[in-house]
């Protein structure tokens, strides 16, 4: 459905999607590429319900924002009370097209991210529509889930382990797949938290609403992206987890609420609440 570079454009997001990491490294990869598909991605058919209007866009935002302010109040009550340091929040920028961060020019290809150089996160909403390319849905949940996630970087950051990831490193057992499914779990943490108390932000979540997280999370996973891609799954190329994987580290923090039970890189510093 994706018109002009599509392939090169898919594998491209995909192998970045979700990342922590730095978008300038990303557009040097683009070179050889060429960036043919980058407006097409946009608005081409297939992304109607949201890509055609401002109005939709300006929902899209707006859901983003809200979210990162549970996300933020979630946070602010839980990092001291687990890890023992002090929650600032993050910048949030919500962009569409092309945005300059601390780390580098962001395009539209370079899905949503944490850039740790200014310590802000960057989403794209018209990004959120190219979760049905490898299997999800597009759906509220599923961005929150993301934006929740891009936030559990942040958090990795305060906490200095996000300096651990490297993605020119990568592989099934490296740090930089420890570190993504470390930020799902917290993404998972925050689904946990964000249905509870008197001004909850959200309604009771429903198993509907967690599915939808979960097929986000199998969608993105490196095996499913490389199978999508390439036709092939290279777990010496891995660098967010499998679908398995990103499902279950989900899970397991929605079900906990528990940074311990987070712990990927076996730090056993947190404390339960
Ligand atoms: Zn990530």
């Amino acid at each position: 459905m994706v018109a002009g570079g599509g392939i090169g454009t898919v594998l491209l997001v995909g192998l970045f999607l979700l990342m922590g990491g730095n978008p300038a490294q990303l557009d040097e990869f683009l070179g050889s590429q060429s960036g043919a598909g980058q407006q097409q991605v946009e608005t081409s058919g297939g992304l109607d319900h949201c890509q055609v209007s401002d109005q939709a866009n300006t929902e899209a935002d707006c859901r983003v924002e809200f979210t990162a302010l549970s996300v933020d109040q979630m946070w602010q009550e839980i990092l001291p009370q687990q890890a023992g340091i002090e929650y600032t929040e993050p910048g949030l920028v919500v962009f569409t097209n092309a945005t300059q961060s601390g780390c580098g020019y962001a395009s539209s290809k370079t899905g949503p991210f944490y850039c740790p150089a200014d310590q802000s996160t960057y989403f794209d909403v018209s990004f959120f529509d190219q979760l049905s390319q490898y299997g999800g849905e597009n759906t509220p949940f599923a961005q929150q889930y993301i934006v929740a996630h891009e936030f559990g970087h942040h958090i990795q950051q305060l906490e200095g382990t996000l300096r651990l990831s490297n993605y020119n490193d990568p592989g099934a057992e490296s740090n930089a797949v420890l570190i993504e499914l470390q930020a799902d779990c917290y993404a998972g943490m925050w689904a946990h938290y964000a249905d509870q108390g008197e001004d909850a932000f959200l309604e009771p979540i429903t198993d509907a609403q967690v599915n939808d997280a979960i097929t986000a999370a199998r969608a993105v996973g490196d095996d499913n992206i490389q199978q999508r891609s390439t036709g092939e799954v290279r777990p010496d190329l891995f660098t967010h987890g499998t679908s398995e994987q990103r499902q279950e580290a989900f899970l397991t923090g929605y079900r906990t609420g528990q940074m311990s039970s987070c712990d990927t890189l076996g730090r056993g510093v947190y404390r339960d609440s």
